[in-house]
């Protein structure tokens, strides 16, 4: 690519848009041109209002740069979002009728028929929902399902899934900043996440469905999900228990798990991974603390699968919250729709 493509990134001071920041501070198709926050950092320079919290640097290239308010113009047609879900909702729509590429982590548009929920591993077809838009809104799902919806797909192609329980344990990134007070969560855990479970539940139904005659249609599977808050950084971990309608061998998973590629693998994307799973066969393994990094945050770690006695097949995943659940899934989703000729003037 000759020239990048400038891009704003909103709600660029939270831990979502930090990594946004951070991955796209040298990335080859895009760079960053405007960044916005709220009221209360708009006007200062960028390290001035954030509070850096993720583990690599604030790159030089953003230190400097000052953050505008979203009453000012969104100067670029890419259009990275990071804003909670409660400001998320009337801006991007607002943003897709002036003609914006829109790639957003909040859940406020995603369960709308114009909308899609992509992980380019798993359903880039449904980004056909788009085509010949002058703007549009492609969402990620929640970091839950980011994470769960790869081995998923993977198990659903070969076996055909009839159900799936998932109980998650949830790092405290996902909870933004400041997110959970150190006095709840310390030496503890929460059992409960609020909405968390049905976004799970509704938000992979849609991505393992079908896009078909211009609307989409659910897997008919049954999701149920229960969803914990650890005391971990970064990295959800999650224990899937899945009933399949064919008979496998867990060394057939396994080797379902190995081969299992798409279309980023295809094209050689910049943010892909070279293998969406990961197999640990050590069985303290998957660990957040070991694990979150594979394929630079991009990677699934899949580990104990094993037999299980009422649903069939039962293994454990870590994925990082807020790079494939968050700011890694988003930049490989614009990286797909640019591949594949959906924001046609660029
Ligand atoms: P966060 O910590 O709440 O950060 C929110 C960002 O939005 C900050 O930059 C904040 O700016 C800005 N903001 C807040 N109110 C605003 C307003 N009225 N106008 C303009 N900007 C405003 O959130 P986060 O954890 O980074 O998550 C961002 C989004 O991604 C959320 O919708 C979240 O649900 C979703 N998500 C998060 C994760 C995760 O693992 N964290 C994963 C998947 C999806 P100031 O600093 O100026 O307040």
């Amino acid at each position: 690519m000759s020239k990048k493509i400038g891009v704003s990134i909103l709600g660029a001071t939270g831990p979502v848009g930090q990594r946004f920041i951070s991955l796209l501070a040298d990335h080859p198709f895009f760079e960053i041109e405007a960044i916005f926050a709220s009221q209360k950092s708009a006007g200062k320079r960028y390290e001035e209002a954030v509070n850096w919290i993720i583990d690599t640097p604030l790159p030089a290239s953003v230190a400097g740069m000052v953050i505008r308010s979203l009453n000012e113009q969104v100067p670029t047609k890419i259009v990275f979002s990071a804003l909670p879900s409660d400001v998320a909702g009337n801006i991007e729509l607002q943003l897709r009728s002036a003609g914006k590429y829109v790639f957003t982590n909040s859940s406020s548009n995603r369960m709308r028929p114009d909308v899609p929920i992509i992980v380019p591993e798993v359903n880039p077809e449904h980004l056909r929902v788009i085509e010949g838009k002058d703007g549009f809104i492609v969402a990620n799902p929640n970091c839950t399902t980011a994470g769960l919806v790869i081995p998923l797909k993977a198990i659903h192609d070969a076996f055909s899934i009839k159900k799936v329980l998932v109980v998650s344990m949830q790092a405290l990134s996902g909870a933004g900043f400041p997110g959970v007070p150190s006095l709840s969560i310390f030496d503890n855990l929460l059992p409960h996440i609020k909405n968390e479970e049905d976004k799970v539940k509704r938000e992979s139904k849609k991505i393992l469905g079908k896009f078909e005659d211009g609307s989409f249609k659910n897997a008919e599977f049954i999701v149920d999900a229960r969803c914990n808050r650890v005391a971990v950084r970064d990295g959800h971990t999650e224990v899937v228990f899945v009933e399949s309608e064919g008979k496998f061998e867990i060394e057939e998973i396994k080797e379902v798990f190995r081969n299992f590629k798409g279309m980023p693998q295809k094209f050689n994307l910049p943010t892909a991974p070279e293998d969406p799973i990961v197999i640990a066969e050590d069985p303290l393994r998957p660990q957040p603390i070991l694990d979150r990094n594979n394929g630079k945050g991009m990677a699934i770690t899949v580990g104990n699968i094993r037999k299980d006695e009422i649903f069939g097949l039962t293994f454990t995943l870590v994925s990082h919250n807020t790079i494939r659940g968050a700011a890694g899934g988003s930049i490989l989703n614009a990286e797909l729709a640019l591949k594949l000729g959906y924001m046609k003037d660029l």
